[in-house]
């Protein structure tokens, strides 16, 4: 036996006397554990309503498939001979969402939305370079989610904001008058539609008309493609490059921090630009092809998230023709809730929404609970708290998306609870104030909970 003398270690660091670790039997630590998977809210628990981020149902079937050991097993560095199921994999999803987005091709390195924007922008950016054109500044409506802004600005683009109409779209006018006075700066603009308030852009074309005689181009945020997958897509709307989020609309576990997958798709201008390698397929064989002469280069270790690329692969193979049905019950759950709700709560925007819609909580806080009570409360109903405050241009926002996942008797329970919520307000607002009175946490510090996390397993 090695004494503690002989191992090659300082002796500051060879531990003196008991570490005080809890001492517990396994059957203990098993209910431990059980206990603290029952304080857990996920989606197979009930509604998860969370706008924007489309939480919803990820089929088993797909883990199946992630876990067969051919696919969670290959060492990243086998050679293309001896990955040839994984590549073809890899290039037919890449061709499948070829179809979904109608780009002319794709890379599957991006690591989750936020990523592929970023990877986007410095397509575009290369682009304007190999061009020999300065162009330095990417226009953003008030209304886009935060990372647009953000990823523009980390690829070193200047942001200029666009104002958003009455009816919550992009203000032509207010374009037009950027471009006129900053149109040789102007590299793109960067648009989710339909947009973050559930309202699809409907002067998209005259949009991408004005960009492109402008010389710029037009990039698509895609991370809900459930909204419009099978009845239109980011290249019959005029973009040059999107993103599409495979954890969201492709049904791949997301939240907590991932992972996820955020390919993307360019117009065949832009082809020579993508993040390499990409899968290709030369006769019989996929390949890993490396030479893109413009490629702004790897953006991802390896290949991607390869286990949320199977994922997203096996739900699109299962669902088929059936993607389109997807895009038609997101979009009908969202408007069964909105019409269903309006004549209590104010609708941002109030007309036809997407496959989601954002209420406005501000009648409901001069009667006593803001938005964020309203949230709380909805815990104590056993429904996950829709996402608050985003977009930042509706006041007291609260967002709602249903998903195509849920049933008509889930949409019923959701709507019940909102109304009976509304009636709480009027009648005593402190019960909604005072919520969650039955979740094993209740208010937690809105800032630090998340950045400083107590994990502590003491009580
Ligand atoms: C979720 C989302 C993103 C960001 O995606 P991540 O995978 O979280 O980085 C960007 N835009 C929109 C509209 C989204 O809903």
């Amino acid at each position: 036996m090695v004494t503690k003398e002989q191992l090659p270690i300082s002796k500051e660091f060879l531990r003196e006397g008991d570490i005080g670790l809890p001492q517990q039997s396994e059957l203990e630590v098993m209910r431990h554990y059980k206990d603290l998977s029952d304080k857990n809210f996920c989606v197979e628990t009930g509604m998860y309503p969370l706008g924007s981020c489309t939480m919803k149902y990820n089929p088993k079937v797909n883990e199946l498939m992630a876990g067969l050991e051919g696919f969670a097993n290959l060492h990243p560095f086998s050679s293309d001979e001896d990955s040839q199921g994984a590549l073809e994999l890899m290039y037919k999803l890449q061709e499948a969402l070829k179809v979904l987005t109608g780009m002319d091709a794709v890379s599957l390195q991006p690591a989750a939305g936020a990523h592929g924007e970023f990877s986007g922008m410095l397509v575009i950016k290369k682009y304007f370079e190999v061009k020999g054109e300065a162009r330095t500044k990417v226009i953003v409506p008030d209304s886009a989610h935060g990372t647009n802004p953000a990823s523009a600005s980390m690829a070193g683009f200047e942001i200029v904001q666009v104002k958003s109409n009455e009816r919550g779209q992009v203000d032509i006018d207010d374009l037009k008058s950027l471009l006129a006075s900053q149109g040789s700066d102007i590299a793109a603009i960067m648009m989710t539609n339909p947009n973050t308030v559930g309202i699809f852009e409907e002067q998209v074309l005259e949009i991408s008309d004005l960009m492109h005689k402008n010389g710029s181009l037009l990039y698509y945020d895609g991370a809900n493609l459930n909204a419009v997958m099978g009845y239109s897509n980011p290249a019959i709307m005029g973009f040059d490059v999107c993103h599409i989020n495979l954890h969201k609309t492709f049904s791949t576990p997301h939240g907590g921090g991932g992972p996820g997958a955020g390919p993307i798709g360019v117009v065949e201008k832009l082809k020579d630009y993508l993040p390499s390698p990409v899968i290709e397929k030369q006769g019989e064989k996929f390949v890993r092809n490396y030479n893109l002469p413009n490629s702004i280069g790897k953006v991802r270790s390896f290949y991607g998230n390869f286990g949320v690329l199977v994922r997203a692969y096996t739900y699109i193979l299962m669902m088929g023709n059936d993607l389109k049905h997807a895009t038609e019950d997101a979009v009908l759950n969202a408007n069964y809730i909105r019409e269903k709700l309006k004549n209590v709560y104010d609708i941002a925007y109030d007309e036809r929404c997407m496959h989601e819609f954002v209420i406005c909580g501000e009648k409901q806080k001069e009667q006593g609970s803001s938005t964020l009570h309203i949230a709380k409360r909805l815990m104590d109903y056993k429904i996950h708290p829709p996402t608050v405050y985003f977009p930042l241009i509706v006041h007291e926002a609260i967002m709602v998306e249903p998903t195509e996942s849920e049933s008509k008797e889930r949409l019923d329970d959701f709507i019940n609870v909102m109304l009976k919520i509304a009636e709480e307000i009027k009648q005593n607002p402190e019960v909604v104030n005072s919520a969650p009175h039955t979740a094993p946490i209740k208010k937690v510090d809105e800032t630090l909970a998340a950045r400083k996390p107590d994990l502590s397993y003491k009580k």
